[in-house]
């Protein structure tokens, strides 16, 4: 099997296959309190320690809408460039499970909250959304301590925001950069860490194929992906898998409607639930609670909210700050990052230079041990103190070999660039007495190696370097050593 053109998928009997690819992303929201009630959520709690009558659904307990979630929903439509509903509705999604006490979901069905919108992607082409609603979590059920199911109800009642977009991508390519594009913004914006590990950001994939110029056909769902790579493992094994079975020619080996799930240790996705046993949730609206109505000044306080995007930002980077496509997306795929840089160039810091700097050796320490900071933000280098490291390198005050050793001590110790320079005896000698001094003593008695480079061969001269780099323990300007050592050699001869 093998790809041709954007989505085509060529079969063992030679078919073009065309496979036809939607997402629905459960995104939760950052909000300090769970949806319906007080409770303050967070990850990694004591099980059922974050939970109150409203979200263990006890009799009597009644929801009352957060209005923080409402807002961060809003503001997530808006930077999607979708439209809120003036007034949308709260139902009951109705399923029995060990994880949902009430026995239904609040969740919203025939009027979201948020309909049309979508992302581009590189390639021009427009992933539309159909539809944004807002729900909220389940509780978790733990199933691997032997005979027993586990349940914790922290995560039950905590804001969920679930995008659905219409079947508009091809490949599993196209899947994981609108994905990618999603939760940049709605990191950017503020709603969610949208931490795949930590759960908070969750993804449903739809995949049927067909052949080039007919029909589309059945449409298989692998629910519960929770990585990026297992998104487009699980859409590619799917895309393999379809094609196989309808080129077998026997209908009774055809993909068949159903929920699967994707075995990550065996690479393969599995039946789940077929369509027979499919749910039928009975939706209604909620009783407990009235209609959601969202006005304009609600949804222009959001509005004016939200931060340059990171595909503006990028943008911006290549036309005004020069930077190259890739620098501009290494420096805006996180809000934070971005904002570190922006500011490392509004003090003076050279854009390119910035770029390098944060790129090779300021994220990397982000995994140093010694350096202990989980985030950009957290670093003891901030900012001014990068800007004026890459001013002492940019005037060869130090050499930038030099400059990453204090960087290191920087980002250790939180000590000034310059302070770190003279403390630690870095700064480039530029004296060119003294570096002629050093060039003649490593001339000397290296008349071979002198001879060589008199006959042409410049690489030679890496041979005379390396003396005069020890002579000056390193502090020489290498420029003006090599500068040196040719006009020396020049001269003599
Ligand atoms: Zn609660």
């Amino acid at each position: 099997m093998s790809t041709a053109a954007a989505g085509v998928v060529s079969g063992q009997t030679g078919t073009r296959w065309i496979p036809v690819i939607g997402l629905e992303v459960h995104c939760q929201l950052d909000t300090r309190t769970k949806l319906f009630c007080g409770c303050e959520y967070s990850f990694g709690a004591e099980p059922n320690t974050i939970t109150c009558p409203v979200c263990t659904a006890q009799p009597g307990a009644l929801p009352v809408l957060n209005s923080a979630a409402l807002e961060y929903a809003v503001r997530a439509a808006l930077a999607l460039n979708a439209d809120v509903a003036p007034v949308s509705k709260f139902d009951r999604k109705n399923y029995f499970y060990c994880d949902l006490p009430k026995g239904y979901q609040i969740s919203q069905f025939d009027l979201p909250y948020c309909t049309g919108g979508g992302i581009q992607l590189a390639s021009g082409k427009f992933i539309r959304l159909t539809r944004i609603h807002m729900e909220e979590d389940a509780g978790k059920a733990i199933h691997d301590r032997g005979d027993a199911t586990l349940v914790d109800l922290n995560r039950a009642g905590v804001p969920l925001i679930e995008s659905v977009t219409e079947a508009d991508m091809c490949s599993a390519d196209e899947a994981h950069e609108y994905l990618t594009a999603l939760k940049e913004i709605f990191q950017y914006i503020g709603v969610s860490d949208c931490d795949m590990e930590k759960g908070s950001l969750r993804c449903d994939v739809n995949v049927s194929v067909h052949p080039e110029g007919e029909p589309w056909r059945t449409k298989v769902e692998v629910k519960n992906l929770n990585s990026f790579r297992n998104v487009r493992a699980s859409i590619q094994y799917e895309i393999a898998r379809q094609i196989e079975a309808y080129e077998t020619g026997d209908p009774a080996q055809y993909p068949e409607q159903e929920t699967r799930l994707f075995d990550v240790a065996a690479g393969v996705t599995r039946t789940m639930r077929s369509k027979e046993d499919a749910h039928d949730y009975r939706y209604f609206p909620d009783p407990d609670l009235p209609l959601v109505t969202v006005d304009a000044v609600l949804i222009e306080r959001q509005r004016g909210l939200l931060p340059e995007l990171p595909v503006a930002r990028r943008a911006r980077y290549e036309s005004e700050l020069g930077l190259s496509a890739y620098d501009a997306g290494v420096m805006t795929a996180a809000r934070d990052v971005a904002d570190f840089f922006e500011t490392v160039v509004r003090v003076g810091g050279d854009p390119k230079a910035a770029a390098n700097w944060i790129a090779n050796d300021v994220l990397r320490a982000l995994s140093d041990p010694d350096v202990a900071a989980s985030s950009i933000l957290e670093l003891l280098v901030k900012p001014n103190d990068l800007a004026e490291l890459i001013a002492l390198v940019g005037d060869g005050t130090v050499s930038k070999n030099a400059g990453r050793e204090v960087l290191d001590e920087m980002l250790r110790s939180g000590a000034r660039a310059k302070d770190v320079v003279q403390a630690m005896g870095l700064e480039q000698v530029q004296d060119t007495s003294q570096i002629d001094e050093w060039c003649r003593a490593a001339l000397a008695g290296r008349e071979a190696t002198v001879a060589d480079v008199r006959a042409g061969n410049l690489k030679a001269i890496g041979a005379l370097m390396g003396p005069v780099m020890q002579a000056s323990k390193g502090s020489a300007d290498p420029q003006l050593v090599r500068a040196a050592l040719l006009r020396i050699i020049g001269e003599e001869g």
